[in-house]
């Protein structure tokens, strides 16, 4: 015995890999850290990072919405051109799911809709190339 082999659960054909869904190494933030990210002060310190030599790129370009650091801006831009990119921002639109709304849902209060954000890639600053 030892490493699972197992590949897939029958009900998803998406998750190709389980064990590479459950790693953490590479687990990126989940959907309502990013919408803390995305409050402009937290934004803004996160697009305007330190030089790292840890991170991907010295952590100069990052995608606040798929919490991810690449190489230099070309790679950057093409990745907000690409369907992962895309999709994010599509999931964001959506208001994370908090405490407030659960109460709401139980009759605690009226209930009001999540609301739609607006959500944007972030402004790229071109004289960075
Ligand atoms: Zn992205």
């Amino acid at each position: 015995m030892g490493k699972s082999k197992q590949t897939g659960n029958h009900k998803s054909d998406k998750k190709k890999n389980i064990s590479k869904t459950w790693k953490t190494k590479r687990r990126t933030k989940d959907l309502d850290q990013i919408h803390c990210d995305m409050r402009p002060d937290t934004a803004a310190k996160l697009l305007h990072q330190d030089l790292d030599y840890d991170v991907t790129g010295c952590a100069q370009h990052y995608c606040l919405h798929c919490a991810r650091y690449f190489v230099d801006m070309k790679a950057l831009k093409d990745h907000f051109k690409s369907k992962v990119h895309k999709k994010r921002l599509k999931q964001l639109r959506e208001e994370p799911y908090s405490q407030a709304e659960a109460e709401r849902a139980a009759g605690m209060g009226s209930y009001v809709a999540p609301r739609a954000v607006e959500v944007k890639t972030q402004p790229l600053d071109e004289d960075m190339d």
